[in-house]
């Protein structure tokens, strides 16, 4: 009961009328008031299933409503930060979603968009039933269907391609993955090389820069423990773990670590930082080796670290092999290699100043080991050689020693656990050239986004049976167009099925379109590099859990979803069981469960095998009468490690050193041809997982593979590089990778809390930039690229560097008259027509209000949805990593007397120009031995080794 004691101004209020008597509750059947002291609002795990509080909604009167409490994960974006939803007993309906305390990456806490999964389960536009297209595709005419004549149908033309071994022609594209294993799983147990990827328009870039240093393609950076934080672009609204870094590095920043962002944009992250550096899109790299050189010059670098770590035996070999073989040699031709990266050739590159130069690398000396650096989207992502980005920022935790330490920057799979599965396929024995073609032999992912040009150009293939997977490329990817085009043609995408829980752009050109849980609807199991610990976490369909714990007995996730939304591990599953009905093509077999022979495996029983293989989690369990299984059902989320720091130095175990050898000069270990670790300082470790075990400041794989002028860090002049930017015809670097915190990508378009707050997207530019192009504040501009051009509506500001124009990626939404209705929140109508090869949108109405059974849909009061630029970028691979270079040399004018806000132009033919004008940059395979890729360099869904070779 409430004791609380009431200002005199609430005394006054209520004896007026003026505010309700809050009071009016404090008999004995009053809720206690949560002792905000300890700002815990948190319902505890033991009042879970009976949790009551008082109904919002009917305020000021106090009306208890019971709910039972149920754990998942957040689906939002790649985080799985933990949420707790709210199930009314009443009802039975999921009525709203809080942080879950007990998952170690979020701690309780979520961004914006963990709690408007609310709206998106209950999205009036939502897809609840299977959907078959009637017409021509994109036609827009749909019939319902049902699941049973979908799978067979799938099922049937799988079967017919994998006995006519025609297995490159089936393929899973993957948008947003949220799962550990899962899906390469199946694609393995059907022997195709057929899973895509969206990680060449997303993160192949900054992955390349730092696999080519040792192996792992991601960092983990402690940011609570560090002493300085020095973050690539905006990083938390543009890159990932968003919530789970943003609040370790409040933390750090509490604790007095400071926080610098290289950024041309004042991103929400720059705003907080202590020093910003707005530098010219892709001159991130000289500053940072700037940076080294001023780490080597002045002896402020770890020498213990690089002398241990780094394979500076191959560096003197391979550069300087007349010189002797010890490390004051190699410092002193690391600093002669650097010497033109002085603070002041970064300054002119940057467009930053000498002074900020040198104190962020004074920053940098005193931060030593506890350095936290990230490089995510952006600048790897936006140019031309971004790669090399990463690369030097890499470096400086290199040079700082602070690789794997308390509060430094771990490799990302120390940070992450691998789950343990039931059965694992053979490695398919198939090489998808539309996917690793010979021109990209160290792309780091699927080049995916060349997908319509190599199809329209022929001869690498065809596509019998594609699935999309919470994947928008029409909207989300560059030449959206080519996508339309390639999606319309039969010949080459024979079937396309859209596995999606809300309409897209790219539904509209499937075939069938079914409905997939979000969040609270499906399984899934996660694990991130969120923080230096190693967490597991468990996404789980709420209403599925909380029938089962009434005693209800569920089969199918379906059961509990609304109308015939599955979620997509039980439609693997059957869909397997259905392509090999008698078990002759041997899929059937890795569907069988591990606990009742000869039956097929149920995804209960797919997570318990997964939770009872855990390190540590069945004997935490046991400590509460549990199962693995009851327990992750239960808090969501286990804890297996605090900190998982210098993994490098975990020592190789006795039987396995048995019979090993050890390479006197490399000090690699081996046996059975196979790298185990290497020798350092006198120890037998794991080291990292790069060919030397090494940090490899100098890579024989960029010198094997045709890019020997690359081997050691470099900067690489982007494409936008101020030299190609002729300011006196109005051009601009427009850098369009920014996202906003609120939104997701193409899938918040159903989440009207997120909408409300962020629809549109105008052009951001300088105040003095604008006077230039002579514009006033939301006027409109016309913004040609090399393709096309859009128009939009500018906003003018100082928090843009000048010269530079930006605009986010997320708004721009649409869909034509003959679409389904969907995501009205955010979709524009629009008319799109082709003529010469010209491809124009234009738009026809913006947001509306609208009539619905969720009334607030009536009180829409935005009317923009923003404009679609995506569509007029073309397609720019990086000829190394593959990664789809974002930025855009653009001119910038007034609109022209036709033009309306919204408005699309691409010229189609001249995209394809421009891929092959890109294509014409690259160095092909074979690589030695006739080798497709690197041996060493993992990639997705890795077939046999034999396949790496031309000839295999
Ligand atoms: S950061 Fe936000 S969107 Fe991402 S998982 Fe966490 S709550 Fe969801």
């Amino acid at each position: 009961m409430s004791n609380r004691k009431r200002h005199w101004i609430e005394r006054m209020a209520t004896s007026f009328g003026v505010i309700p008597d809050l009071q009016l509750g404090n008999g004995e059947n009053a809720l206690p008031v949560l002792n905000q002291a300890s700002l815990s609002t948190s319902p505890p795990p033991e009042r879970w299933d009976d949790w009551v509080e008082y109904e919002a909604q009917d305020w000021p009167r106090q009306v208890k409503k019971e709910y039972q409490i149920v754990p998942t994960t957040c689906f939002n974006c790649e985080s799985a930060c933990g949420l707790l939803g709210f199930v009314d007993k009443a009802t039975g309906e999921v009525r709203k979603f809080e942080g879950n305390p007990y998952h170690p990456g979020s701690r309780g806490r979520n961004c914006a968009k963990g709690p408007a999964t609310i709206n998106q389960i209950h999205d009036t536009d939502r897809i609840l039933y299977p959907m078959k297209r009637k017409g021509e595709r994109g036609a827009g005419t749909w019939e319902r269907v049902s699941w049973d004549s979908v799978l067979d149908d799938i099922a049937g033309r799988i079967a017919k391609a994998l006995r006519e071994k025609r297995n490159n022609e089936v393929v899973y594209h993957v948008g947003r993955p949220g799962h550990e294993n899962y899906i390469e799983r199946v694609l393995q147990s059907w022997g195709v090389d057929g899973h895509n990827s969206h990680t060449n328009i997303c993160s192949a870039g900054a992955r390349f820069g730092y696999a080519i240093w040792h192996g792992f393609d991601r960092p983990s950076p402690d940011h609570a423990n560090a002493s300085f934080i020095l973050l690539i672009s905006a990083h938390l609204e543009s890159g990932h773990y968003f919530n789970p870094h943003a609040q370790r590095i409040i933390e750090g920043k509490l604790k007095g670590a400071k926080l610098c962002v290289l950024d041309p944009r004042l991103s929400n992250t720059a705003s907080a930082a202590d020093y910003w550096l707005p530098t010219q899109p892709g001159s991130e790299a000289a500053v940072l080796l700037a940076i080294a050189k001023i780490l080597l010059d002045e002896n402020k670098f770890n020498q213990q670290f690089v002398h241990d770590w780094v394979n500076w035996q191959t560096y003197l070999k391979e550069l300087h092999p007349t010189k002797p073989l010890t490390f004051e040699v190699f410092v002193n031709e690391l600093r002669n290699e650097l010497a033109e990266f002085t603070p002041e050739f970064a300054a002119a590159e940057s467009g930053v100043t000498v002074e900020q130069v040198v104190t962020v690398a004074h920053e940098v000396a005193r931060a030593g080991t506890r350095l936290a650096t990230h490089n995510w989207r952006a600048a790897a992502s936006g140019n031309l050689g971004g790669w090399a980005v990463a690369r030097a920022l890499h470096f400086l935790n290199v040079l700082t020693g602070s690789v794997g330490t308390i509060g430094g920057t771990s490799p990302s799979g120390w940070s992450k656990v691998k789950p343990t599965v039931f059965d694992t396929p053979p490695a398919q024995k198939f090489w998808n050239e539309l996917h690793f073609p010979k021109e990209f032999p160290l792309a780091h992912y699927e080049m995916s986004f060349l997908l319509p040009h190599f199809l329209k150009e022929g001869g690498r293939g065809h596509l019998d049976t594609y699935f999309t997977r919470v994947f928008n490329p029409v909207w989300s990817y560059p030449d959206g167009f080519s996508w339309i085009e390639m999606l319309s043609d039969p010949n080459k995408i024979g079937m396309h099925i859209a596995l999606t829980p809300t309409w897209n752009e790219t539904a509209y050109f499937a075939d069938y379109v079914l409905p997939m849980g979000h969040a609270s609807e499906r399984h899934d199991f996660n694990s991130y590099e969120t923080d230096s610990g190693r967490w597991i976490a468990f996404r789980q369909p709420i209403l599925r859990e909380a029938a089962r714990r009434r005693g209800q007995n569920v089969q199918f996730t379906y059961e509990t979803n609304p109308g015939e939304v599955w979620e997509e591990d039980e439609f693997w599953i059957e869909l397997s069981w259905r392509i090999d009905p008698t078990g002759d093509l041997g899929v059937r077999e890795h569907f069988l469960s591990p606990y009742r022979p000869n039956e097929k495996i149920t995804i209960d029983e797919y997570y318990r095998f997964i939770f009872e293989k855990t390190p540590g989690l069945p004997e935490k369990a046991a400590t509460e009468g549990m199962t693995p299984l009851d327990y992750m059902r239960r808090y969501g989320a286990f804890l297996l490690e605090e900190g998982a720091y210098e993994k490098h130095l975990s020592p190789l175990a006795e039987e396995q050193l048995a019979g090993a050898e050890i390479n006197a000069n490399s000090g690699l270990i081996t046996k059975n041809n196979k790298t185990l670790g290497v020798h350092v300082a006198g120890n037998s470790v794991v080291g990292f997982n790069s060919p030397s075990r090494k940090q490899e400041i100098y890579s024989p794989t960029m010198r094997d593979w045709g890019w020997p002028e690359f081997a050691t860090p470099v900067y690489i002049r982007s494409h936008v590089h101020q030299i190609q930017i002729d300011r006196d015809r109005n051009e601009f670097v427009l850098a369009p990778t920014f996202r906003l915190p609120t939104l997701i990508h193409s899938r918040s378009g159903n989440a009207k809390w997120l909408t409300e707050i962020s629809n549109r997207n105008p052009l951001w530019i300088h105040a003095s930039d604008a006077d230039l192009v002579g514009v006033k504040s939301d006027g409109l501009v016309r913004v040609t690229t090399e393709i096309g051009y859009f128009v939009d509506r500018i906003w003018i500001t100082e928090g843009i560097k000048p010269g530079i124009v930006a605009c986010s990626h997320h708004l721009g939404r649409w869909r034509r008259e003959q679409d389904p209705l969907a995501n009205r929140w955010a979709m524009n109508l629009v008319d799109i027509t082709k003529s010469d090869g010209v491809w124009k949108m234009r738009l026809k109405q913006g947001i509306q209000p609208y009539a619905s059974a969720d009334h607030d849909s009536s009180r829409i009061f935005w009317k923009d949805g923003g404009v679609h630029q995506n569509l007029t970028f073309p397609v720019q691979p990086d000829p190394i990593s593959g990664m789809h270079c974002w930025h855009q040399k653009v001119r910038v004018e007034l609109a022209q007397a036709e033009d309306q806000y919204g408005d699309v132009s691409v010229d189609i033919n001249k995209a394809h120009d421009v891929y092959r004008r890109w294509m014409a940059m690259t160095r092909p395979a074979p690589g030695p031995n006739n080798l497709r890729r690197p041996l060493w360099l993992n990639r997705p869904l890795r077939p046999t080794d034999e396949t790496f070779y031309f000839d295999s």
